[in-house]
């Protein structure tokens, strides 16, 4: 009975340390596995990220939207005055936090960007924008005044971003706000006693942004248009003319092969009439 007791303890213990072996074997990230090998890269990856959460209060997906409405709404109107934008304007590039940043993404291909820094590589946008936030955070100089996210309630930026449900209900006091934020934008990126650039410019900025904020719907923010519609309208000018100019040709070979054939007419009719009359 004792012995058979001892056995079945041992006979317990030993399926019980096999348990355990087997476990150990197939929870341990192995090296040649990619799957696990990428699952223990992604959970380091995660908690890399966690240590190195920097404290940085400007959300770099607005700032890009308000770059994107600042290339787009109003840099065509600003290249074609030839006006250089003040540095204690806000709306200058050395305002923007992540703009050198920006200015080292390249896009090799659909699936690739790459660190202008460092060369690495990864398969998305939002990957690299992790790892300049974990591994090049130093180079964000977070001073007052520098988040250009900060000017989207000016700039309308939910326009450009598709995450806007179209159907908030307008708030007056919001736009009234939104409306002196932009108008004093104006007033100090194009002062109108600069001369008559920087009033043009002026003037074209209240359009541009600060009159559609109002409740009354009436006016739509960059009324004015921008950099897409523009090539839009030279590419639809440039098909128009393609288009046309070989009709306009065809038009014209029609009617001088129709004028050649009535002066072919004319002149037989009176060479026949002329041979008529000696008779
Ligand atoms: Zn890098």
């Amino acid at each position: 009975m004792k012995m058979a007791m001892v056995s079945i303890s041992v006979l317990f213990i030993f399926i019980l340390s096999f348990q355990e072996i087997i476990h150990v074997a197939y929870s341990s990230p192995l090296p040649h596995e990619d799957q696990s090998l990428e699952e223990s890269t992604g959970a380091r990856f995660l908690k890399q990220e966690q240590e190195n959460a920097h404290e940085v209060h400007c959300s770099r997906e607005r700032s890009r939207a308000a770059w994107k409405v600042i290339e787009e709404y109003l840099m065509p109107f600003v290249e074609e005055e030839d006006y250089q934008i003040s540095t204690k304007c806000r709306l200058h590039p050395s305002n923007d936090i992540f703009r050198d940043q920006e200015e080292h993404k390249v896009h090799v291909d659909i699936y690739e960007w790459r660190c202008g820094y460092c060369k690495k590589s990864f398969r998305a946008e939002k990957f690299l924008d992790q790892h300049f936030d974990n591994r090049h955070y130093s180079l964000l100089n977070s001073s007052y005044g520098k988040c250009l996210a900060d000017l989207c309630g000016a700039l309308h930026c939910d326009a450009v971003m598709k995450t806007k449900s179209s159907k908030t209900k307008c708030n007056p006091a919001a736009s009234a706000r939104n409306r002196h934020f932009c108008e004093s934008l104006a007033d100090s990126c194009f002062p109108v006693n600069q001369g008559p650039a920087a009033s043009r410019l002026n003037e074209l900025f209240l359009h541009q942004f600060c009159d559609a904020h109002s409740c009354s719907g009436k006016q739509k923010p960059f009324s004015r248009g921008g950099r897409k519609q523009k090539s839009l309208f030279y590419l639809a000018s440039a098909a128009l003319t393609l288009v046309l100019l070989p009709v306009f040709y065809l038009f014209v070979y029609l009617v001088q092969r129709d004028m050649r054939g009535r002066t072919q007419e004319l002149r037989r009719i009176s060479q026949v009439e002329w041979k008529k009359k000696p008779s």
